[in-house]
Order: C-alpha cells, then sequence, then structure tokens
C-alpha cells in the first residue's frame, strides 16, 4: 500500500506557537487611535479583550507556550492529516506531487476552533463571564460557540441578517453548542438600533455586527468581544497548521516549492504558511508562498497598502494593511469567509516585503476544481479552501505543461458540507463571476481616512 494520509504521532503535537512578529524584516506599523493619529496601547484594547491576548498581540517572542488546558481540547482533533493527493495527481496527469493538510478535522468542520479555543481560555482565565462576537456565513460563530461550550461561558452571536435567514443550519449549529444568535441588526444596542431608524428592513453587513458585538463587550462588565481572523494573536494561534505539516514533510523526506492558502482576513493562510515563512526568512529554503482570494473582494491584488478602520462602521483602530476601503461592501459570492475588505498587518507586511505572493479568482472556475477535487479526493471542500485548491489545480497544470517536478502544499480551510446551496448554484450554471470594477474601487479608496484628521 502506499502511503496517502501522513499522520503526525499525537506525542509531536506543537506545544509552542511560532511568532513571526521576531523575525520581520522590518517591524509592523501600529495600530494607530483614528482621533488622535497616535498609536493606541493596551489600556485602549483593555474594555474588548483580555490581557492575555493583547500581549500575544504585541509580543515579539518568537515561540510561544500554548497552556495544557488549550493542548488537552486541540488533542481532541490534532494534528490533522497532511494528505498526498495521488488521486487528484491521476486525474491531472502532473509531474507535481501535491499535498493538503485537511482542517475539516475539527468538530466545526474548519481551521477556526484552532484560536477560538485559546481565546475562549484566556478569557475565562481572566474571570470573563461572556463573549460577543459577529459572523457572517456562520464559521466563526460555531467555532466560538463550540468554544465557549468547553469552557463554560456564555457566547452570543450577531449574525448577519440575510445569513441568518439564508443559512439556518449554520444557527442550528450555534445553537446546538448553546449560544445565543441574533439576527443583526439588533435593537439590543445603540449602533443597531440606529441603522434600523433609517432602514428597518436592513439585511444587516458584517461591519454593523462587527459594531454591535463590540459595543455589547465595552458596555458589560463581565463580557469581552473576540475577532475570528486578521490580529497578530488570531494568526499565531494559527500556527499549529504548518508547524504539524513541516513534521510531516519531514515524516516523508519532502519541502513544498509551493505553498498555497486561501485568505479572506488571513488566519488560515498565515498558519499553514508562517512556519516555511521562517525559512525563507532564514534563507534554508525559498518556497513560492501564495495567497489566494476572490476576484470579487481583491485586497491583496488590487488594494494600496494604506491605514484604514478594520471594520465597516469605523469603530476599531486603524490598520496598516492591504485594503478596499472600509465602505466597501464585496458581492454575495459564496465563499462567504473571504468577503473583507482588508487583510491581516502581518500578510500585509509580508507582501510588501516581496516575501509572499497573490492571486484572485472568480468563482466558477473555483467550483470546477472543488468538484474535480470532491470527485477525486472526496472531500466537498468549503468554498474558500476551494479557492486554494484552484490555485494548486493551476500550478499542478503549470509543471505539467513545463515538463517539471514541483511540490505543492495546500491548505483545505473547511469542508463545505454547510455550502452545497453554492454546489446547487454551480452545477445550475447559475454563479454569477463578480469582478470589482475599477470605478468602485476608486470610490471606495476615496473614503481611506487620514490618521489624526478627526474622522
Ligand atoms: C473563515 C474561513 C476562511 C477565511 O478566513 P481566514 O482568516 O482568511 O482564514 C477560510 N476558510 C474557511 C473554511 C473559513 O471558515
Amino acid at each position: 500500500m502506499e502511503h496517502t494520509c501522513i499522520h503526525l504521532p499525537a506525542s509531536e503535537m506543537p506545544r509552542q506557537w511560532y511568532n513571526i512578529q521576531a523575525d520581520l524584516p522590518r517591524p509592523l506599523d501600529p495600530p494607530i487611535h483614528p482621533a488622535t493619529g497616535q498609536p493606541i496601547g493596551p489600556e485602549d484594547l483593555a474594555p474588548i479583550f483580555p490581557m492575555g491576548l493583547i500581549e500575544q498581540e504585541v509580543s515579539q517572542q518568537r515561540w510561544v507556550d500554548i497552556p495544557d488546558e488549550i493542548l488537552t481540547v486541540l488533542a481532541r482533533w490534532r494534528p490533522t492529516p497532511l494528505v498526498r493527493a495521488r488521486r487528484l495527481e491521476a486525474a491531472l496527469d502532473t509531474p507535481a506531487r501535491i499535498y493538503y493538510k485537511n482542517e475539516s478535522f475539527s468538530p466545526a468542520g474548519s481551521h477556526k476552533p484552532n484560536t477560538a479555543v485559546a481565546q475562549a481560555y484566556y478569557n475565562k482565565r481572566e474571570g470573563v463571564r461572556r463573549i460577543c462576537t459577529e459572523t457572517g456565513a456562520g464559521q466563526w460563530g460555531s467555532a466560538l460557540a463550540m468554544a465557549c461550550a468547553i469552557f463554560g461561558l456564555d457566547c452570543r452571536v450577531y449574525m448577519v441578517r440575510v445569513s441568518y435567514e439564508q443559512k439556518p443550519y449554520r444557527r442550528v449549529l450555534m445553537n446546538c453548542y448553546g449560544a445565543e444568535v441574533l439576527p443583526s441588526p439588533t435593537r439590543l444596542t445603540q449602533a443597531g438600533r440606529s441603522v434600523l431608524e433609517r432602514d428597518p428592513e436592513c439585511p444587516g453587513s458584517l461591519g454593523i455586527a462587527i459594531s454591535e458585538a463590540v459595543e455589547d463587550a465595552a458596555t458589560h462588565d463581565d463580557t469581552k468581544y473576540s475577532l475570528g481572523s486578521v490580529l497578530n494573536h488570531v494568526l499565531m494561534h494559527q500556527t499549529v497548521i504548518g508547524l504539524e505539516a513541516k513534521k510531516q514533510f519531514e515524516m516523508v523526506g519532502d519541502y513544498p516549492d509551493v505553498l498555497i492558502g486561501c485568505h479572506g482576513g488571513g488566519s488560515n493562510f498565515a498558519g499553514f504558511t508562517f512556519p516555511f515563512v521562517a525559512d525563507k526568512i532564514a534563507g534554508t529554503h525559498n518556497p513560492e508562498v501564495i495567497a489566494v482570494e476572490p476576484a470579487a473582494s481583491p485586497s491583496l491584488t488590487r488594494g494600496p497598502y494604506a491605514y484604514d478602520f478594520g471594520d465597516t462602521a469605523g469603530m476599531t483602530p486603524l490598520l496598516k494593511m492591504f485594503t478596499l476601503g472600509h465602505g466597501f461592501v464585496p458581492p454575495p459570492v459564496h465563499a462567504g469567509g473571504l468577503r473583507y475588505h482588508g487583510a491581516a498587518p502581518l500578510v500585509s507586511l509580508l507582501k510588501a516585503e516581496g516575501l509572499i505572493d497573490a492571486v484572485a479568482y472568480p468563482q466558477t472556475p473555483v467550483f470546477e476544481s472543488a468538484v474535480l477535487f470532491a470527485r477525486t479526493e472526496l472531500w466537498i471542500p468549503a468554498p474558500e479552501s476551494a479557492h486554494a485548491v484552484h490555485c494548486a489545480i493551476e500550478k499542478a497544470r503549470q509543471a505539467k505543461a513545463e515538463g517539471r517536478e514541483m511540490v505543492i502544499a495546500f491548505n483545505l480551510s473547511g469542508h463545505g458540507l454547510l455550502d452545497l446551496a453554492g454546489y446547487d448554484q454551480h452545477f445550475a450554471g447559475k454563479l454569477e463571476d463578480l469582478e470589482m470594477p475599477e470605478e468602485e474601487l476608486k470610490r471606495a479608496l476615496a473614503e481611506l481616512p487620514k490618521p489624526g484628521g478627526g474622522q
């Protein structure tokens, strides 16, 4: 029998997270207070995040110990397998060797529990009783709901109203874990009420839901807010993916020439690739590292590198990142988890320094590749993950055309069993390929905030 799944022994699970801040070619530009134009300090974040996570956000320490309580939970589904995609390789008739890390092996079905569990733990340790968050498609909400169930925390999820109505199963999943799920905008917050006054039928947006969750945390002493991507500590929690993958590549005596992850806010891409980017920075290896985004929401490929708000409503500090403008609402492509106007500051810096690349694809070819993957490798990719699948397939075709060996590795960030409506529309030929028009890009960018300009 030829080996296909490369299983890491449980004893080899990473016990430390990798913090790439220690190895950057230059330090990150600090988050800025929009009104003063000055860098924000820990005290600005303390009302909404626990201190343990704020410390990690600014830490320059290369290796950060993972507490035992977190390891014990992660060990229920980790290490996840690294899989050699032999059936896909055969279907493509490619000389490339294709591997994928399968992060759909978690109870919530994606990589997101890797950070949800850590965030719930630090909140619990500091006496927080309740966590609020927002969710769009529902993946982050279900991961956090699960993590709160583990540590006995109350969880409230502001779910974008259209998703709440169109995607009932994700809501039910959150209810199963004991979370309270509200269609946003609600009448429970000032942010929600002011939106509803202007538009009682408002379908909601991620930006509005973030504003509601942040306000809820800021106005309740026992409550904190939790974010599923973008921030430094979130990306660091996800590095267990790449650290495991590196050991798995050692087990088979291979090393990737190309590393690929889909990119929404940047957390699964970073978690998978940063431990390899460390080798690139150290000069020991030189893999090509590619972030894949939807053509409908192309921050890394078409946005400028500038300070912008993390949310649509303009409540967060300003972050230096590739952005399409905080006012940009991406069209409703099926990869809901990739519909974010910005990008993680850490990923953005690496892109600006030329250490990583980015590509953008429209959704039809992405779904075609996802179906090929399902029929060969048998896992149904989440529409987000399907962007990475498509890039890997494109690379394997290139290897074939050039008649050369290539080791391709991508992160399968989650399964698509709750996203079958997107596949249904694909089979019915009803998917639209939405590219961001140049005029819309110009308009969104004209609204970029000027730090200290009093906006
Ligand atoms: C949320 C999500 C993403 C996008 O988020 P990142 O922070 O960019 O990783 C990608 N894949 C899946 C399956 C998701 O749930």
